[in-house]
Formats: structure tokens, sequence, C-alpha cells
């Protein structure tokens, strides 16, 4: 195992990972996950690598950051008791309650999200996930059954839907007309979620995003460009 490392920046503690290598310069890494891993050249001179990082923190603190902000990935999360999750917009706390004598189930009232479980964190995690996928097939479901009579004139049928997580888009249409989603989306308000239904269903008439699909964007919905704007920058934290 690599030994574990914390470096001091204000309030914040950054834990990063060290690892001396054949390399002539220090190289610090910001993964997408927000793990930091710092590869140093053989022999380097410990007080001088923690001097190196401590001019860094403040750049790579911003880059945790980002990360938190626009990756695709589930916000990372511990699944413990009072912990943020985000539900259509809003925010929820998580309240973990264990009891072995009650069935797992996860149950959201106006405030927070309960999750009944019977053995550990991991387990949460997992009811929870599985909670926001039945959440997420239905609300898009709903959302494109919605959306899909301005399209009808078209000549093709509703598209069937999947919903999946994904690194890098937030969906994708195929050539057979399947949608798929991200099922990060069922974290965001459901305006959000609409626009991205909207742009896939738009890829059933235009295949490109030639200026046809953005005419025809428009015409059905005239605030995407907000919408979209809104989604990239939407805070999960
Ligand atoms: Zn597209």
């Amino acid at each position: 195992m690599e030994p574990r490392h914390i470096l001091k920046f204000g309030n914040t503690s950054i834990h990063y990972s060290l690892t001396y290598r054949e390399r002539a310069t220090l190289a610090i890494h910001v993964h997408p996950d927000l793990r930091v891993s710092v590869e140093a050249p053989l022999g380097s001179d410990p007080a001088e690598i923690e001097k190196r990082l401590q001019k860094r923190a403040r750049w790579i603190v911003r880059q945790q950051n980002n990360f938190r902000k626009y990756s695709l990935d589930f916000p990372p999360r511990q699944y413990i008791s009072g912990e943020t999750h985000r539900y259509l917009g809003q925010q929820y706390r998580l309240k973990v309650v264990m009891n072995d004598n009650q069935p797992d189930a996860v149950v959201l009232d106006r405030e927070q999200l309960q999750v009944n479980v019977r053995k550990s964190k991991e387990r949460a995690r997992k009811l929870v996930e599985g909670w926001y996928r039945e959440r997420a097939h239905e609300v898009f479901q709903e959302r494109l059954a919605l959306w899909y009579p301005h399209f009808e004139r078209f000549g093709f049928p509703q598209p069937e839907l999947a919903v999946r997580q994904m690194r890098s888009r937030w969906g994708s249409c195929s050539p057979l007309g399947k949608i798929t989603l991200n099922l990060k989306l069922i974290m965001v308000p459901k305006q959000l979620i609409d626009y991205v239904i909207v742009h896939e269903l738009c890829h059933r008439v235009e295949h490109n995003h030639s200026k046809g699909f953005y005419q025809l964007l428009g015409r059905i919905m005239p605030d995407w460009g907000e919408r979209k704007e809104k989604l990239e920058k939407y805070d999960f934290g």
C-alpha cells in the first residue's frame, strides 16, 4: 500500500499518496474522483517535497473543486447520517437507520432521505443508488411522455429509454432510436432533465448537430441555451 500523507492548506486537509520513481521532476495528479497522487524523483528530500506541494496547494484545491462541480460521476458520498444528497434539484439530509428487525428500505419525505438498513454502510450505498435508479426510470419516462407529442408529426414511435451511469455524457440517442440518459440527471431539476430529453429527441430527426438540429431544438424549447448552461454549472455538492 502507498503511504497516506496529509497536506494542510488553511482549514483544508489534502490527502495524497506519494510514490518515488525514476523521474526528473515532481508530478502532482488530481484525479476526477478527487484523489491526489504525487510522484517524486527517487531520493527526493521529504521536506523539499512538502515545500513544493505547499506552493501548489491552492491549485490542488481548485482542481478538486472543479472536478467536484463538473464531473458526471456520482458525487462522492460516504453514506452516513447528516450528509446531503440531491434529488430533482432539492437537497435532502441522509439518515441511516441500522435496524436488524426491519426490511431494507429507502423513504423520502419533505426534508430527509431515510435508509433503513440491516448491515453495513456499503449496503446503504447500494440501497440509495438502487432507489435513485428506480426513481430515474419513473421520472425520465414521465418527462419523455410529456415531450414526445412535440415530435409525433415526424412519424417515429416514442423511443425506448435506458438509464445508465455515464462518465462523459448526459444522454445519447442510438441509430435505432433508443435514448440513454445519465442516471445522475435524477439529481437535477426537471426542467434540466427536459433539456437533455428534448436534445436527444431532436436527434431522432437530425442526427448531427447541424443547423437544422438547432433550429428544431430552438423551436421546441426556445430557452434550451439557458437550461444547458444551468446543467453545465450545476453544483452537486
Ligand atoms: Zn447531441
